[in-house]
C-alpha cells in the first residue's frame, strides 16, 4: 500500500537497523515453481489517490526491418505485485539496500479463508500453522494466502470500497505482524491484497511494525493457493531501484 499524509513523530523498531540474520539456504533441489505475480498492466488496481500514476508505457522505437523495440515506463513504486522496502515507512532501507540473501528465503503460507473481507489473520492463525508444520521457519516470508487474488482483475472488487470510500480486504493484525518479526524472525510479510494491514485501517499498524524493523513486504501476490503451506522456498526478483520506496517484482516459488 501507500498512503501519503503519513507522518512519523518517532521512528520505532531501531530506526530500520538490518535483523541479525540471513535465511537459511535452500537444502534441497526443486521441481516445481509457481509465477506468485500478477502480470503488470495498464488495469492494474493502483493504490485509492494514485490513480494517475498507473503503469504508463512509452514506446521510443519500434523497426519492424531491425526487429529493434524499446519502451519507457512510468509508474507509482508500489504498483502491481512490488516489494515495500523499509524506507515506506519509517525504516532506512531503500530496494537496492536489501541484501541479496535475503531475497530466496523460506516460503509459509498461511491460508484465512474468512468470509469477512475485514477479517485479519492472528497470532491464532499461526500458531495453527505450527500445530501443523513446525515452528515458523527464521528468517521466513510469511505470505496471507485470503483468497483474494481473484479479484484483482476487477479493480472494484479488489478495492472493495464502501459508500464512505473505506476499503475492505484481509490483512494481518498488529499483534501477528509483532509475533513474527519478534519472535520468529521473519524477514519479510506478504499479501494477495493491496495492503499487508486490512482495507479499513486507518493507522497501518503492521507497516509500521514490519518495515521500521529492517524487514520488507510484498503486496498484490497471486496464485499462493498453488503453493504447499511449508517446504517452499520464494525467489523475490526485485530490482534494486537506488532510492526506491519499493518496486514492481517478479516473485517466484520453488519447491
Ligand atoms: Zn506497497
Amino acid at each position: 500500500m501507500c498512503a501519503p499524509g503519513i507522518v512519523f513523530a518517532t521512528h520505532q523498531g531501531g530506526g530500520g537497523s538490518p535483523p541479525p540474520h540471513a535465511p537459511p539456504p535452500p537444502s534441497q533441489g526443486f521441481t516445481r515453481r509457481v509465477d506468485l505475480s500478477h502480470p503488470l498492466t495498464p488495469d492494474f488496481p493502483t493504490w485509492p489517490g494514485e490513480e494517475d500514476h498507473a503503469l504508463k508505457a512509452t514506446v521510443l522505437a519500434h523497426y519492424r526491418e531491425s526487429g529493434y523495440y524499446a519502451r519507457a515506463l512510468a509508474h507509482a513504486e508500489h504498483l502491481g505485485t512490488h516489494l515495500d522496502a523499509p524506507a515506506h515507512f519509517g525504516g532506512t532501507a531503500t530496494a537496492e539496500a536489501i541484501p541479496a540473501a535475503w531475497l530466496v528465503l523460506p516460503l509459509a503460507v498461511v491460508r484465512l479463508k474468512a468470509q469477512d473481507p475485514d477479517a485479519r489473520l492472528g497470532v491464532d492463525d499461526l500458531l495453527e500453522w505450527e500445530r501443523k508444520h513446525g515452528r515458523l521457519p527464521r528468517g521466513a516470508l510469511v505470505a496471507l494466502d485470503s483468497g483474494w487474488s481473484h479479484r484483482a482483475k476487477d479493480p472494484a472488487a479488489y478495492r472493495n470500497m464502501d459508500a464512505k470510500g473505506v476499503m475492505h480486504f484481509p490483512g494481518f493484525s498488529a499483534e501477528a505482524a509483532h509475533f513474527l518479526v519478534v519472535e520468529r524472525g521473519a524477514l519479510a510479510l506478504g499479501t494477495d491484497t493491496l495492503s499487508l494491514d486490512f482495507g479499513a485501517s486507518e493507522d497501518f499498524p503492521v507497516h509500521r511494525i514490519v518495515l521500521p524493523a529492517g524487514r520488507f513486504g510484498l503486496e498484490n501476490l497471486a496464485h499462493l493457493d498453488r503453493v504447499p503451506e511449508a517446504g517452499a522456498y520464494a525467489f523475490v526478483g526485485a530490482p534494486p531501484v537506488a532510492g526506491a520506496s519499493g518496486v514492481p517484482a517478479r516473485v517466484i516459488a520453488l519447491f
